[in-house]
């Protein structure tokens, strides 16, 4: 397919998607921007959110931007995975119409000062250890809409909480985007695909499809009739201890409908894992129903 023409500025981007909007317009029916948001260094994860993206969109512009605001100090903002000509190349076999590069300066100005907040999801999962991220990711996530204007945006379970956190901001602030959250991709061993698992060394590497074997472990008992979450909790620690140069961030189950603790399992959990190798950060999850 062609090369996706490579945007990087807000400005281009506007002028861009007007344009496309005006030529539609003789045509008398509705035209749809599909948005797919990543930090780039594509993988077949990716890959899956923008295919749907062009089933379902007239126009698919995907955005390739390493957001330094979702980056804690001492996280790997500089040292984050780049590589834009082979994500060209994939992003156009796959459809994408327009890539969205911009530099952090393009994104931010000097005085920014707006922060989006999405309160009540500070103190658990991804949130307790990473202070501040969900707040850089919900931030950039609602200046790309506001750029775009999409009908829809599509995110990855892989990221079970901040694609809660996004669906929710839309449905709050009446963005008017429909966000589809997208099944996780994995290698063939079950390793959820990440643009970080390139971090990890051949032994991190061996041993970190542990999480899915692990969370599996947790699906089989709750579909056996496992109820108590302190129960399941137990059985994916006894599974991750087989992995040890992972250290265990937290393991938690918690419902699929509002992502809150439970003690009891009822109806539909998420079971999500998240463990260290080395420096480097895996999440995983899976979604199960009692
Ligand atoms: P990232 O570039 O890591 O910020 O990810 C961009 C989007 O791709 C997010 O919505 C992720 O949830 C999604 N994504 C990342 N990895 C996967 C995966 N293995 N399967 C499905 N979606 C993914």
């Amino acid at each position: 397919m062609a090369a996706p023409l490579l945007v990087k500025t807000k400005r281009a981007l506007r002028s861009l998607l007007a344009e496309r909007r005006m030529e539609s317009a003789p045509r008398g029916r509705p035209f749809d921007v599909g948005l797919v948001p990543t930090m780039g260094c594509l993988h077949e994860g990716h890959l899956s959110l923008a295919r749907r993206a062009r089933v379902e969109n007239d126009l698919v512009v995907m955005s390739l931007f390493v957001n330094p605001t979702q980056f804690g100090v001492g996280e790997d903002f500089d040292r984050y995975p780049r590589d834009l000509d082979r994500d060209l190349h994939l992003a156009g076999d796959v459809g994408v119409d327009a890539v969205f590069h911009p530099l952090p300066g393009e994104m931010y100005d000097p005085g920014h000062c707006t922060w989006v907040d999405v309160e009540g999801l500070t103190d658990h999962l991804c949130a307790a250890g990473r202070p501040g991220h969900f707040r850089g990711v919900a931030t950039i996530v609602t200046k790309l809409f506001g750029l775009c204007r999409p009908e829809r945006a599509y995110f990855g379970q892989k990221d079970a909480q901040q694609a809660f956190l996004i669906r929710r901001m839309a449905a709050d602030l009446d963005l008017g985007v429909e966000v589809v959250v997208c099944p996780i991709v994995r290698d063939p061993d079950g390793l959820a695909m990440s643009s970080r698992n390139v971090y990890l060394t051949p032994a991190e590497r061996g041993q970190a499809p542990t999480l899915y074997r692990a969370l599996r472990e947790a699906e089989a008992a709750i579909e056996a009739g496992e109820r108590d979450a302190g129960v399941v909790t137990a059985t994916v620690l006894s599974v991750l201890a087989e992995a040890p140069l992972g250290r265990v961030d937290y393991v938690e189950v918690v419902t699929a409908e509002d992502l809150q603790p439970v003690d009891v399992i009822l109806g539909e959990v998420v079971v999500a894992v998240a463990v260290r190798f080395g420096a480097t950060r895996l999440i995983d999850n899976v979604m199960v129903k009692a």
